[in-house]
């Protein structure tokens, strides 16, 4: 299959490589020119969980040079994407799927927009601790589970077909016919920690184990929850602070990487993960303040500190 991957960055190039080391015809699309040019020149490295290997990808900061996919896959972060997905125009035909994933909410829908609905599906991942080791070299932690799902609808065979060529590139995929419970579900974890750990400095297990930080923790994924449920998402239970418990003890010593954007200077996916839930909260007649002051304080911080 002919792939785009826009956003190379470190799910991006984790994706990229593994596709492309599977025998898919890949391109990597990205802004990073320094990183281009070393995919040109070296191929792109991608070790950890999965391995350690080189691949040769086409590597390009210009949609156009790669002309039509059958599979566009949209993985810069979430404010990057009407960006970059306005920039994929000419990857689209009449059949191209466009596969959008990122953590918080708004991504698919950003996509959505610049593309078209019909063509858009979700991915939800988990559990790959990526980054980016240099430019044309990925490291990832893990590869848990790539989760699919369309963005207006239950499952289709075009997904199911997605979904195989993801298998054929070693990845564990699940297909679901309703993706908008995953991405509320992720998202209640992730306000619980994403927020309340960048503004303590601290890891997970720290959030979980002070007791001021877990009453905090404990609000936002409460609020986060209350508004879903009045959206009318579906959610598998009913005690949210036991939900993000669970989660979090799951992963103790993890830093999510609103913390680690921070400490690297660059500008966090905050407003799409705390920041989501005032916003929802007011399409629902409800408010969120917990979130709201908590993604106030990391606004905050980010100045301080000059992320961009
Ligand atoms: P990243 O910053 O490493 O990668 C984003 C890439 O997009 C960068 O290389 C950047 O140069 C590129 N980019 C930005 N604007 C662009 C544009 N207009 N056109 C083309 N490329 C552009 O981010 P990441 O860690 O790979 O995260 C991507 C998404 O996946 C985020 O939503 C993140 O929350 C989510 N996610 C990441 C992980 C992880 O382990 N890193 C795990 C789960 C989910």
């Amino acid at each position: 299959m002919k792939i785009a991957v826009v956003g190379a960055g470190a799910m991006g190039s984790v994706y990229a490589g593994l596709l492309g080391a599977a025998g898919h015809d890949v391109w990597a699309i990205d802004t990073w020119r320094e990183h281009v040019a070393a995919m040109r020149e070296r191929g792109l490295r991608v070790e950890g969980a999965s391995g350690d290997r080189t691949v040769q990808v086409h590597a390009t900061t210009q949609a156009a040079d790669a002309g039509v996919c059958d599979l566009v896959i949209i993985a810069t972060k979430a404010m990057q994407v009407p960006q970059a997905a306005a920039s994929a125009q000419p990857l689209l035909g009449p059949d191209t799927v466009v596969l959008s994933i990122q953590n918080g909410l708004g991504g698919p829908d950003a996509s959505a927009q610049a593309l078209g609905r019909e063509r858009v599906a979700v991915g939800v991942v988990g559990g790959f601790g990526a980054s980016m080791r240099g430019p044309g070299h990925a490291h990832h932690n893990g590869w848990e589970l790539v989760r699919l799902g369309e963005l207006q609808g239950p499952l289709t065979p075009r997904l199911e077909r997605i979904a195989e060529v993801w298998r054929s590139a070693g990845f564990r995929v699940k297909c679901f016919d309703d993706i908008g419970q995953l991405v509320w579900e992720k998202l209640i974890c992730n306000c619980a920690y994403s927020g309340p750990c960048t503004v303590a400095d601290c890891t997970i297990e720290e959030v979980m184990q002070d007791p001021d930080l877990a009453a905090v923790s404990g609000d936002c994924a409460t609020e986060a929850f209350t508004v879903a449920r009045a959206k009318g998402i579906r959610l598998d239970f009913d005690d949210p602070v036991a939900y993000v418990r669970e989660f979090g003890a799951k992963i103790p010593r993890a830093r999510p990487s609103v913390l680690l954007d921070l400490k690297a200077g660059r500008r966090s996916e905050i407003d799409v993960i705390n920041g989501a839930i005032p916003r929802v909260a007011r399409e629902v007649a409800l408010a969120a303040p917990v979130n709201r002051a908590i993604t106030a304080l990391v606004h905050a911080r980010e100045r301080q500190l000059g992320c961009a």
